[in-house]
């Protein structure tokens, strides 16, 4: 009960990639470069087993980014081509590569990287892919012309991606989708229909993430407009807990989301957002538990998962492990006041 787990990245050691920053070039080549990222899956294996997290991930060690690591594999891609666009609503304006033709997988993406995750792990294993939306909202399209169908094409490739990995041994497979928390009409229109296609078939655990984005300038900024109360789940969360992915990750901890909204999804699990993503500072175990015993007024012990708010690529490491520990130690200690309460 009270399983926890992550949201998806943590910091690469700075002699794998430049500290403290997304989209970190590596400072390694060649052989040297893919032993690194070897080795630093490893050390968040061994971090995360002896922080109490109970369903571990690779901490996103082997990929630049969670769009592009899966998109570099994708034929149909102009790379040179860039559109200059604004993302996530036009939260952040950059330079996207171009979809110019039908895109197709070259082959496995992942394969080998869970493959050795899997290998050097007995915990359950969960494995974050693009969901198709942020795909979508993260490369321009000069082929397609209507974004679902395109997001539909990228669901085909991610399905076939997904059952490789569950045949490997992956326990659940989680979609990144923060851009259901701004385009919230599309979600409902399509973006549900493209995570059922992305999906489709697989029997281990699925999931989707949806949070307001990393502790990056530009996010925290764009959280200042949003008012005294974050609504956008009450959206979304009725035509997902109706859709048939398993598992919602959801952002709770220093948020302005009322937690009351996690009964809109009553026939879910749910991944609480317990760890600020935000933020240097490290929780307390005791802060942790508040969070979750928060969330616990609203959702069932047994369909509660308490995780992080979102990936931690860009933090310190020492934080991001600390954290780590803070998120064990505080399901800990909700574990044990529970168990009290039930023995007596
Ligand atoms: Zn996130």
């Amino acid at each position: 009960m009270l399983d926890t787990t992550i949201a998806g990245s943590l910091p690469k050691p700075a002699w794998l990639a430049t500290p403290e920053k997304l989209w970190a070039p590596w400072k390694l080549q060649g052989e040297e470069l893919e032993q690194g990222k070897r080795d630093a899956a490893l050390l968040w294996i061994k971090e995360q087993e002896d922080a109490g997290i109970d369903i571990c991930g690779d901490g996103e060690q082997f990929r630049v980014h969670f769009v592009h690591g899966f998109l570099e594999h994708i034929d149909g891609i102009d790379w040179e081509r860039k559109t200059t666009m604004g993302i996530r609503d036009n939260r952040y304006v950059v330079e996207v590569p171009t979809v110019t033709a039908a895109v197709a997988r070259r082959g496995p993406v992942h394969a080998d990287e869970v493959r050795f995750t899997r290998a050097h792990t007995r915990h359950r294993l969960k494995f974050t892919l693009p969901g198709p939306m942020t795909i979508c909202d993260t490369i321009a399209d000069a082929h397609y012309g209507r974004r679902a169908d395109m997001a539909m094409a990228f669901a085909t490739m991610l399905n076939e991606e997904a059952r490789e990995l569950e045949a490997l041994g992956v326990d659940v497979i989680q979609f990144d989708e923060p851009a259901f928390n701004v385009f919230l009409d599309d979600v409902k229109s399509w973006g549900i229909d493209a995570l059922h296609r992305a999906t489709q078939g697989l029997r281990c655990k699925t999931a989707v993430h949806i949070c307001y984005g990393y502790g990056i300038e530009a996010n925290i900024e764009w959280k200042k407009t949003l008012g005294d109360e974050w609504r956008q789940y009450e959206e979304t969360f009725p035509a997902l807990n109706a859709s048939r992915i398993d598992q919602v990750s959801v952002e709770c901890a220093d948020s302005h989301v009322p937690l009351a909204l996690l009964r809109l999804l009553g026939d879910k699990e749910i991944m609480v957002g317990s760890i600020n993503v935000a933020t240097d500072r490290v929780e307390t175990p005791e802060k942790v538990r508040d969070t979750i015993k928060a969330a616990l007024a609203h959702v069932d012990a047994e369909r509660l998962y308490p995780c992080t708010n979102c990936g931690m690529a860009p933090l310190p490491r020492a934080a991001a492990a600390a954290k780590l520990r803070a998120l064990g130690g505080g399901a800990a200690l909700v574990r044990a006041e529970l168990g009290a309460r039930r023995g007596v």
